[in-house]
This record gives structure tokens, C-alpha cells and sequence, in this order.
């Protein structure tokens, strides 16, 4: 089943959008449909309306014309029998009116018969049926008038005030009939005129209404996609301010929020501003970090490495050497420093830890690492260094060492073990062989370095 309150923004956003645009399609081709049949049924009506206007005129003009003429013969009044060429006059005025007449109601017949033909007026099909018959009346009136003519014109002088009264009579008839024809075909165009009107009308309400229509889900889809933006920018920028209040919980007051004109760059700004805040965050992090690893990994006293970092480090190193890395080892150990505590005190014994650190320090390159492994007893790793070099090295620090003229620091001395990596070493092979070196250098009389 469709679910439309579960269903994504962007799918509903698309579902509107394809409703509006098919309603939209739909709206087009039914006005485009509606304006075609109206022009249709314009063009229909005007090829009735325009014939039988025509016609209406003509004959208007052919009553006033027999009008006139049935005039002239009242007023020649006996001359029209003794005269020959009045009666002859007479006789083919009376066809020629008859005669177009004649062919001027088949015409109106005939623009009618069309007219039922046509689409949109067969709905007046009575109507036209109605008029079609009137004209035909209207034919047998002119019929009989011409049969009462030809009457009037053989009956001679004798008769003539009673043949002209029943000709004037017909005539009247004719005239009346043709009056009232006209009037109803007037009315007939006048009603095909108004259905299209109507019809004209009712499609401008319909299309109104669609369009009204259109209006409507184009404006809910509008408010909808502006609404649902605005809620879900409110609610990415509420919780952008919740995480700045989370992240300093003393600031309640403060407002994190940019205020600008556009949501999106408000929201821009936000981002930009959360971001420069964590990635602020994330150096104190790392700076903590590191000074946390510093306080794991180094003495307090002196700074060096201490036991436990050596413990990792010392591994580490075994690890790169059986890769095919060398490294080297230096044990040393200060010289009756249990002397040194005991007749200067405890804390120039740690001074002179302090001096014996820093001095190492200096000497001693980026790569190598000194720690404290015990009381006075400190372990350097050279990385990449042979015996010969680490020899050298150790021969250097101890003659540092032993010349050493510190203010409040005692004269003191070393003892160093050196040797280096050899094949298949573990951890204490090679502490066991630097220390074994040691203990032979204080053997020999300390404040000297045996390699091996
Ligand atoms: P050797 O020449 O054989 O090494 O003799 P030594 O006296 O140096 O060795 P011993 O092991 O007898 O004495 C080491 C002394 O170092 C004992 C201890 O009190 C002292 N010591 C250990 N840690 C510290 C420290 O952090 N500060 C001070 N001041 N003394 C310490
Ligand atoms: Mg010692
Ligand atoms: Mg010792």
C-alpha cells in the first residue's frame, strides 16, 4: 500500500510535480480540443448564419419591389386591361417576382438541409424541420398568388374590382407568410448564435476551474517543498546548535546561529562555523594526545624514555631487525652513584641524572632513543649503526661524561656495554650481552666502555 506521510521528500516533491504537469498536460489538450470545436461550430453557424442573412435581405428587397408593384397596378386600374404593354409589364413583373421568389426560398431550404448536416446544429434539427415547412407554405402562397394573377389578368375589366381584391388579398398572405418567415429564421440564427455562446461561456468556466485547479496544487506543492525545506533546514541548523552546546555546555546564553536572508547559506555559515569548531577541537584533542603518550611514554625526572616505553621499543626494533634492519645497543650505568646520593643528597643525585640526560641528548642523533631502563642505569638504540660506530659513540659520551665541570654537580662517571644486533637475537640475548658487557667495564674498573 502507498504510505504518503513515510514516503521521502524528494518522492513526494516528485509525485506533486508529475500530478501537476499531467494535470497541466491534460488542461492543455482539453482547451486546445474545446477552442477547436468551438471554431468549428463559429465557422458552422456563420455558414448558415451569413447565407441566410443574405437571403433575409433579398427578400426584403423582392416584397418592397412587389410592394411597388402591385401599387403601379392598382393605380392603372382599367388602363392595365386596355393598355397591352401595361399588362405585359404587369404580367412579367409578377414572374420575375415569383421567380425569385421561388429560387430564393429553395436557397434558404437548401442553406438549411446543409445546416442539419452539420455537427453542432443537429440539435436544433425541429426547429430548421419547422422553418422548412413554413417555407414550403410560403411556396404554395406564391404559387397561388401566381395562379390568382394569371386569373386577374384573363378575367378582363368586368371583374376587376373583385379579382383585385382577392389578388390584394393573397398577397397580404404572401407577405405576412414571408413577415413571418423572416422573423423565424432571424430567431433560428439568433438561437445557434446563443448555444454557442453558451457553449463558448461554459468552456471559459470549465477551463477557469482547471486552471483554478492547477493554481491550487501548484501553490500546495509550492508551500509544501518551502515547508518541508524550512523544517528540515530548522532542524539540521537546531541540531548543529545542540552539538555547540554539547561542546561547551557553560555558553547557554550565546546564540550559535549566522543570521542571514538565505536558509541555505545560514545553514552554509552554521556548517562552516561547527566545522572550524571541530577541526579546533580535534588539535587540542591531538595536542592532549600527545602530551598524554609524553606522559605515558617518558620519566618524570629526566625526560628519557621510560621502562615501559623501552619494553615496546626494544621489541619494535627486534621486529624491523629480523626484516634486515641493524640496530646497535648501549647499557650504562652511572659510577658509585649510591656514593654520590650518600655524601651530596638525594637531590643533587637527581641533578646529576638531570645533567647526564641532557648531555647524552645533545650527542646523540634524531633517530636514536635513550631510556631510563632503572635507578641510574639508561639503554640507547641506534637505529641503522654498527658495533664499530656505537663503540665510537659510547667511547665519546663517557670521555664527555668524565670531564664534565658543573657547578653543584659533582665529578662523575660511566660505564657503558655496547653491542648490536646479531641473527636470531630476542630481547634479552642482546640485553643479557650489553649487560654482561657492562658489568665487565665496571669489573675493569669503571668509567670505561667495553664493546662486543
Ligand atoms: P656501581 O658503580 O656498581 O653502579 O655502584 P652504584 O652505587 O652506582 O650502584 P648501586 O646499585 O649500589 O646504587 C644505585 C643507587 O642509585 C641506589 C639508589 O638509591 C640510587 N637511586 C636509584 N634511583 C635514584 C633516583 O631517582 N635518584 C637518586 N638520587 N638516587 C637514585
Ligand atoms: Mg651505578
Ligand atoms: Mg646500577
Amino acid at each position: 500500500m502507498f504510505h504518503w506521510l513515510t514516503v521521502s521528500t524528494t518522492r513526494k516533491i516528485s509525485s506533486l510535480s508529475f500530478v501537476l504537469l499531467s494535470f497541466l498536460f491534460v488542461v492543455i489538450i482539453y482547451s486546445n480540443y474545446q477552442t477547436q470545436k468551438i471554431y468549428g461550430e463559429m465557422q458552422e453557424v456563420a455558414e448558415i448564419d451569413i447565407p441566410l442573412s443574405e437571403v433575409i435581405a433579398d427578400i426584403e428587397i423582392l416584397q418592397l419591389k412587389q410592394h411597388l408593384l402591385m401599387e403601379k397596378i392598382r393605380l392603372q386600374g382599367e388602363a392595365f386591361f386596355s393598355n397591352d404593354r401595361l399588362r405585359q409589364e404587369g404580367i412579367k413583373g409578377v414572374d420575375t417576382f415569383s421567380q425569385s421568389l421561388s429560387s430564393l426560398l429553395e436557397k434558404s431550404i437548401g442553406i438549411l438541409h446543409s445546416g442539419m448536416t452539420l455537427g453542432s446544429i443537429r440539435i436544433n434539427v425541429a426547429d430548421h424541420q419547422a422553418l422548412i415547412q413554413q417555407i414550403k407554405a410560403l411556396h404554395s402562397h406564391r404559387i397561388g398568388f401566381e395562379a390568382l394573377f394569371a386569373d386577374f389578368v384573363g378575367i378582363g375589366e368586368a371583374h376587376y374590382a373583385v379579382s383585385w381584391n382577392e389578388l390584394e388579398k393573397q398577397d397580404d398572405l404572401l407577405d405576412a407568410e414571408a413577415e413571418k418567415l423572416l422573423v423565424n429564421i432571424e430567431q433560428l440564427t439568433m438561437k445557434v448564435a446563443a448555444t454557442v455562446e453558451k457553449q463558448e461561456r461554459d468552456f471559459m468556466i470549465v477551463n477557469a476551474m482547471l486552471g483554478m485547479s492547477a493554481f491550487a496544487i501548484g501553490g500546495y506543492l509550492t508551500l509544501y517543498t518551502i515547508l518541508s525545506f524550512r523544517r528540515k533546514v530548522g532542524s539540521l541548523r537546531g541540531q548543529i546548535e545542540s552539538l555547540h552546546r554539547s561542546m561547551s555546555p557553560d555558553t547557554l546564553d550565546q546564540s550559535f546561529r549566522y543570521h542571514g536572508t538565505d536558509e541555505l547559506d545560514e545553514l552554509e555559515k552554521d556548517l562552516k562555523i561547527l566545522m572550524a569548531r571541530f577541526s579546533l577541537e580535534k588539535n587540542n584533542r591531538d595536542e592532549v594526545e600527545t602530551q598524554l603518550i609524553e606522559l605515558a611514554t617518558r620519566d618524570k625526572l629526566t625526560g628519557a624514555f621510560n621502562r615501559h616505553k623501552w619494553d615496546e621499543q626494544i621489541k619494535a626494533e627486534l621486529a624491523l631487525a629480523n626484516r634486515g634492519h641493524h640496530f646497535s645497543l648501549i647499557l650504562l650505568d652511572v659510577d658509585h652513584f649510591k656514593t654520590i646520593n650518600d655524601s651530596h643528597g638525594h637531590d643533587v643525585g637527581d641533578n646529576v641524572l638531570k645533567l647526564l640526560v641532557k648531555i647524552l641528548r645533545k650527542r646523540l642523533r634524531e633517530t636514536d632513543m635513550l631510556f631510563r631502563i632503572g635507578g641510574e642505569e639508561f639503554a640507547v638504540l641506534l637505529r641503522d649503526t654498527h658495533l664499530d660506530d656505537a663503540h665510537f659513540l659510547a667511547e665519546q659520551l663517557r670521555k664527555k661524561i668524565s670531564i664534565l665541570d658543573e657547578k653543584n654537580i659533582p665529578i662523575f662517571t660511566i660505564s657503558l656495554g655496547v653491542t648490536e644486533y646479531q641473527d636470531f637475537d630476542d630481547q634479552s640475548d642482546i640485553v643479557k650481552r650489553a649487560d654482561t658487557l657492562l658489568y665487565q667495564a665496571k669489573g675493569a674498573g669503571r668509567n670505561r666502555v667495553v664493546a662486543g
